[in-house]
């Protein structure tokens, strides 16, 4: 099968547009929230108003709002899934391996709740059913139509059980994700109205305008821009305000726009440092002021700032103004403009956290997949690119950086617990399946993609898919649909088998036999996937003589990778399980024979791939 790949790549780039296509929609909102938070018992009250754009052709009667807080309450669903699964999440449970939401007293557990809504002064039903509140429209919402919604709502941040709450295990006050009514995402699949049970989020794209009401003392690090660092000082204004003894508090304004979350987090001992990059982005570091946590916390600016630039030059430029590492949560999180991480770390680990949540901004937020539906989308593409950006970093000269994530799918496969990775994230049986699917078979999808269309292709097609999908939600197909126009190649078949399934690919060098001056080689197809297959003949003069196996399914061959010539075999299709061909060349002068020299296939038995007589 003869098509050239390269020849796509400039024609493909002209057509790029940061348009999905015609017929792709998506739902708008602008959020103007009023907070007013008592650091004393960690109760806060607040008003948003919700101005909601129906960009679908259905005229919507209601709408639903995740209150996730109410996650952390004992009975909830989150508490009996807690309970029920075989290998909870330790972050979760007490030494003895009991569910700590059950264990939350009344002025510990979460709580958020809608007090009133109402549209155009009607007041409006709300049902509350645990972490998603009901509300039925006064008036339909109509196709390109707009509504405002005036809500009301009071919550308790709970004690930190998962990513946000009060009091980390680091003594970080307050890690406020998740803790706003937010609106759930209506697309062509309808509601994603998912409760939440475990992991993993998705949002509406729109406008953000917060005002935070405080305790004076408390610094607040958050996604968007501050709008009164005047008034405001702790960090964000190089004066420092005059602010009067008797006034208590003080009320921060942030807004951001173009995003689908907002994140925040408050602590009275909060060092806040920050970093122009070149490029012009304010860096921000919010951390206990601890002299244990200095050193490491002032070394991680300028690789923040590396970070940026190696992902900038690989997906796509950040294009927003700031970014900021805030230390809370309870490991590492990703959100808008921001990310919550432990920061008592090794410096190395700290890095690496930082490097892995950053590269999220590119891959889960500016590129906001369905987390629940595709979560190897954003961790599987994280994981990836940051393990090749650490290599860097890092100085490690790995060729492979990405090989963790390959032992990771191996033992997973080994284990016999995998389920296919269109399992939605709560669904997975185990936490195991569920990570290794998700974070580690998802890096195994983009390398072993690389494998099949080379390096190169699959370098323009992440650059080629940011171009094209950022600000939207996109989709497993919108990944390889980009990857198809940029090589050429034909896909499908490599999304179908290796993310809708759980088979797995083994290629073994069968009979190898001399036939006068020639060798007669077979190759056996023992896993269920088919790939192309990359071979190299070692001789014993030591010059080796690399091969290429086109899969017929492609309709095209990957460019010759390798800086020697290479000789392409006619294909070999997926019905077949063994495949026989000549080398020009007398046996003994065979050294020997190996499949996939570059092991970027996920080949989970590679102990039959070689051959040596
Ligand atoms: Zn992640």
């Amino acid at each position: 099968m003869k098509s050239c790949f390269f020849a796509f790549f400039s024609l493909f780039a002209f057509s790029l547009t940061a348009q999905k296509d015609k017929g792709y929609w998506q739902q708008h909102i602008a959020y103007k929230m009023n907070v007013d938070m008592n650091v004393s018992d960690y109760t806060y009250s607040g008003t948003s108003e919700v101005t909601y754009t129906n960009h679908s052709p259905d005229t919507l009667n209601r709408v639903f709002f995740h209150l996730y807080f109410n996650a952390f309450r004992p009975g909830s669903d989150m508490d009996h899934r807690l309970q029920s699964i075989s290998d909870p999440d330790r972050r979760m449970v007490d030494e003895n391996g009991l569910s700590r939401i059950a264990a939350l007293n009344e002025d510990e557990m979460g709580m958020l709740r809608l007090t009133s809504a109402s549209q155009n002064e009607t007041a409006l039903n709300l049902s509350h059913e645990e972490t998603i509140v009901v509300v039925d429209l006064a008036e339909p919402l109509l196709p390109n139509s707009t509504t405002v919604l005036s809500l009301s709502f009071e919550g308790q941040v709970p004690l930190q059980i998962r990513r946000s709450g009060r009091n980390s295990a680091e003594g970080v006050a307050l890690s406020m994700s998740q803790w706003y009514p937010k609106m759930v995402e209506y697309d062509h699949e309808g509601w994603h109205d998912y409760p939440y049970i475990a992991r993993e989020f998705h949002g509406v794209w729109g406008d953000f305008d917060v005002t935070l009401t405080l305790d004076k003392n408390y610094t607040v690090a958050a996604t968007g821009y501050l709008q009164n660092p005047e008034e405001i000082g702790h960090g964000y204004s190089k004066t420092t305000p005059r602010i009067k003894k008797s006034q208590k508090t003080l009320s921060w304004n942030f807004k951001a726009e173009n995003v689908h979350d907002f994140m925040w987090a408050a602590d009275p001992e909060y060092v806040h440092d920050t970093l122009v990059t070149e490029e012009g982005v304010t860096l921000n570091f919010f951390y206990k002021n601890r002299p244990e946590l200095q050193e490491n916390w002032k070394n991680l600016q300028a690789k923040t700032a590396e970070a940026m630039a190696f992902f900038n030059r690989h997906i796509g430029t950040y294009p927003y103004k700031q970014y900021s590492i805030v230390q809370g949560g309870d490991g590492g999180m990703e959100y808008a403009m921001a990310t919550l991480i432990t920061g008592d770390r090794s410096y190395e680990n700290l890095v690496g956290v930082m490097v892995h949540e950053f590269a999220h901004s590119w891959f889960q937020h500016i590129l906001a997949t369905n987390e629940g539906k595709h979560a190897w989308m954003d961790e599987g593409f994280t994981s990836y690119i940051s393990s090749l950006c650490m290599n860097e970093l890092m100085e490690r000269n790995n060729p492979r950086p990405y090989v963790a994530s390959y032992r990771g799918y191996y033992a997973l496969v080994k284990s016999g617990l995998e389920e296919p990775q269109t399992t939605h994230s709560d669904r997975y049986d185990t936490n195991f399946a569920y990570s290794i699917a998700a974070y580690s078979k998802g890096a195994v999808f983009l390398a072993q993609l690389g494998y099949i269309i080379g390096d190169e292709a699959l370098a323009q097609t992440l650059k080629a898919y940011y171009a094209r999908f950022k600000f939207t939600h996109p989709t497993p197909n919108d990944f390889i649909r980009t990857a198809e126009k940029i090589s050429g190649a034909h896909l499908g078949w490599y999304l179908n088998d290796f993310t809708k399934t759980a088979k797995t690919i083994d290629y073994a060098v069968g009979e190898v036999s001399a036939n006068g001056d020639t060798t007669t080689v077979t190759l056996e197809r023992k896993g269920a996937i088919a790939m192309p297959i990359d071979l190299v003949v070692t001789h014993t003069d030591q010059s080796v003589r690399y091969y290429y196996i086109p899969l017929s399914e492609m309709r095209a061959e990957k460019p010759n990778e390798t800086a020697d010539e290479r000789v392409v075999l006619s294909d070999w299709s997926w019905a077949k399980p063994s495949y026989t061909f000549e080398l020009p060349i007398d046996l003994s002068h065979i050294e020997k024979i190996q499949i996939d020299p570059t092991g970027r296939m996920a080949d989970v038995d590679a102990s039959n791939n070689a051959f040596n007589p």
